[in-house]
C-alpha cells in the first residue's frame, strides 16, 4: 500500500498516492479517473511532496478539468436512427432484429439486420464494413497527398487497412508500406487527410525529427488544427 495524502483543489479535498522510487526527480500524473500519483525519490519528505504539489495545483487542476470533458463525452451510439459517418457521407443506421447478420447500404440508409441488438457487435460490423469499403477512398486520399510531395520521388506506398487500438495510422519506410486504421473512416475529411499526410511525410522522414515536422508544416500549414479538432484519445 502506499500512503495516501490529501491535497485541496478548488475547495476539493483530493487524495494522492506517492509512489517511491529509484528517481532524481519529483513527478506528478493525474490519470484519466481523476486520480493523483506521485512518484517520488526515497530521500524527500512528505512535507516537501505537498509543498511542490500546492506549486503545481494549476497544472493539476488544469489536467483534472481535461479529464473530466473527456469523461462526460458521450460514446457513440449504434442504434436505430444513429448517424453513422463515412469519408464525410452520413448514413442513417436502421437496425433491424433479424435470424441472419447483414449490413446494407441503400442511398443514405446502412442497414444491419442482426439476431442480438448489442451495441458492441453492432460497432464490430461497422468497422468490419470500413475495412472491406475504405481502402478505395484512403487510395484516391493518398493519390492526392502523393503530388505534393513530388519533389521527393516518392512512390505510391502499398496500404493496409486495420482496426488498431491506440493509433490512426502508420507507417514502414523501408516497406514502403502505410497502415491505416479502418476507424479513421468515420473521423472528418480533414482530420483523415492529416492523418494521411502525416504518415506519406514518414516516407520521406521515418522519425518524428525536425525535419519531419518542418516538412509536414509546410505541405499542411494547418495540420496542428486539424489535429485539435478531433479531440483524440490518442496524440
Ligand atoms: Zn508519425
Amino acid at each position: 500500500m502506499h500512503p495516501k495524502n490529501t491535497l485541496i483543489i478548488n475547495d476539493e479535498i483530493r487524495e494522492y498516492v506517492v509512489e517511491r522510487k529509484k528517481t532524481k526527480a519529483l513527478k506528478i500524473k493525474v490519470l484519466p479517473d481523476l486520480s493523483i500519483r506521485v512518484i517520488s525519490p526515497y530521500n524527500i519528505s512528505y512535507k516537501e511532496i505537498n509543498k511542490f504539489l500546492n506549486e503545481k495545483i494549476d497544472w493539476i487542476t488544469k489536467n483534472i478539468e481535461h479529464f473530466k470533458l473527456i469523461n462526460i463525452k458521450p460514446k457513440p451510439e449504434y442504434k436505430s436512427g444513429s448517424v453513422i459517418n463515412f469519408f464525410d457521407r452520413k448514413f442513417n443506421l436502421e437496425v433491424i432484429k433479424s435470424p441472419e447478420q447483414v449490413i446494407q447500404v441503400r442511398g443514405d440508409r446502412m442497414i444491419i439486420r442482426i439476431l442480438h441488438t448489442n451495441e458492441e457487435i453492432i460497432e464490430d460490423i461497422i468497422y468490419g464494413w470500413y475495412r472491406i469499403h475504405s481502402p478505395y477512398y484512403f487510395n484516391l486520399i493518398i493519390e492526392k497527398c502523393l503530388f505534393k510531395l513530388e519533389k521527393y520521388g516518392i512512390k505510391k506506398p502499398r496500404l493496409s487497412v486495420r482496426k488498431m487500438k491506440s493509433s490512426w495510422g502508420s507507417c514502414s519506410k523501408v516497406k514502403n508500406k502505410i497502415i491505416l486504421n479502418s476507424m479513421l473512416a468515420g473521423k472528418s475529411m480533414e482530420f483523415i487527410v492529416f492523418i494521411v499526410m502525416h504518415e506519406l511525410c514518414h516516407l520521406v522522414h521515418a522519425n518524428h525529427s525536425k525535419d519531419f515536422y518542418a516538412l509536414l508544416s509546410e505541405l499542411m500549414p494547418d495540420w496542428k488544427l486539424r489535429k485539435n479538432k478531433v479531440e483524440s484519445m490518442w496524440n
